[in-house]
């Protein structure tokens, strides 16, 4: 069951879609259940984080992991505010016009991730296609307070594409940041209806890039299953993001958050994330996860140290 925690005072959060026919949302399988939250170190989060003022992605989207994630201190703070510039069929963050960048907010973030303690912290964004470069200075401003506040925190951003922000890698490779990680969501086939505003082969080299521009950084990316792809797609974006270089692949199923977004095609059973991992780990990826419940953030403190240590170990062996 996802949680919504978010209370909205503001009308309206996907304007584009009201006018959309109603998808109705089709019963979870037994193997989605999670439980509501309920553990006290769940509620001290949520208000450390109400006292830093900070966005979640944990929140926003409605992610089905924040029970188990906050009761742990695994939250994913969302910088650039709650307003993305995009409008994709899949995504519960609210869609308009944002407003202007925080510049108090990499200190609140970083102070947050220090009082977290957190070993490894995941920070995402909306898009802000209405700034030159994207919002990359703003997450290279958030990397250098975290480092500064918790330099014992690995960090890892999930970023949007960049699309048109001439720049904007360079800035973020100079950061940087342990890990990168944007991704490409769906097959390519799927792009026109899922993610619109997107182009496969900009994400795609996105990826490719950063790994030219700063090597030692660790790349992951993943895709929502569920949606409508033929396991050939699948397969083929495996493909692509191995020729990419990227490191890290993450699986999980879609779950469709109202009735305007996109109806779930399929709950794809475990054992086929099963399969799928296994092609995964045979096409060179250092490290998977393929589960259902699997989100980018999902266990990525415990999941960085394996990709660490599997990189370490591929290396040695030569
Ligand atoms: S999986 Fe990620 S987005 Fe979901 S609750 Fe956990 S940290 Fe937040």
């Amino acid at each position: 069951m996802a949680t919504r925690l978010v209370i909205d005072h503001r009308g309206a959060r996907h304007p584009e879609k009201a006018g959309r026919a109603d998808n109705p949302i089709q019963r979870k399988p037994d193997w989605i259940r999670v439980k509501a939250p309920n553990h006290p170190v769940f509620f001290e989060t949520r208000d450390l984080l109400r006292d830093h003022r900070l966005v979640t992605v944990c929140e926003e989207a409605a992610c089905p992991n924040i029970g188990e994630c906050w009761s742990q201190r695994h939250a994913t703070m969302m910088i650039m505010g709650d307003t993305c510039t995009r409008a994709c069929s899949f995504c519960n963050v609210r869609t308009g016009q944002p407003e202007a960048l925080d510049a108090g907010e990499p200190a609140r973030v970083a102070d947050a991730v220090a009082r977290l303690g957190l070993r490894h912290v995941v920070i995402t964004s909306v898009d802000r296609d209405d700034l030159a470069d994207g919002g990359a200075a703003h997450f290279a401003a958030v990397v250098a307070a975290v480092r500064d506040a918790a330099p014992a925190t690995t960090i890892e951003i999930l970023t949007p594409d960049f699309l048109r922000k001439p720049g904007a890698l360079e800035t973020i490779a100079a950061a940087p940041p342990d890990v990168f990680n944007h991704n490409l969501e769906t097959v390519p086939r799927l792009y026109p209806s899922i993610r619109p505003g997107a182009r496969y082969y900009q994400s795609l080299r996105l990826l490719d890039d950063i790994k030219r521009l700063a090597p030692g950084v660790f790349t992951k990316s993943g895709l929502m299953l569920g949606l409508g792809e033929a396991r050939e797609e699948v397969v083929q974006v495996m493909n692509d993001l191995r020729v990419a270089g990227v490191d890290f692949l993450t699986l999980g199923q879609y779950l469709q958050p109202t009735v305007k977004h996109c109806a779930v095609a399929r709950f794809v059973p475990p054992e086929e994330f099963a399969e799928y991992a296994t092609l995964a780990r045979a096409r060179g990826f250092d490290m998977v996860s393929a589960t259902p419940l699997t989100r980018s953030s999902y266990h990525a403190d415990a999941d960085f140290e394996r990709l660490r240590a599997a990189r370490t170990a591929r290396l040695q062996a030569g």
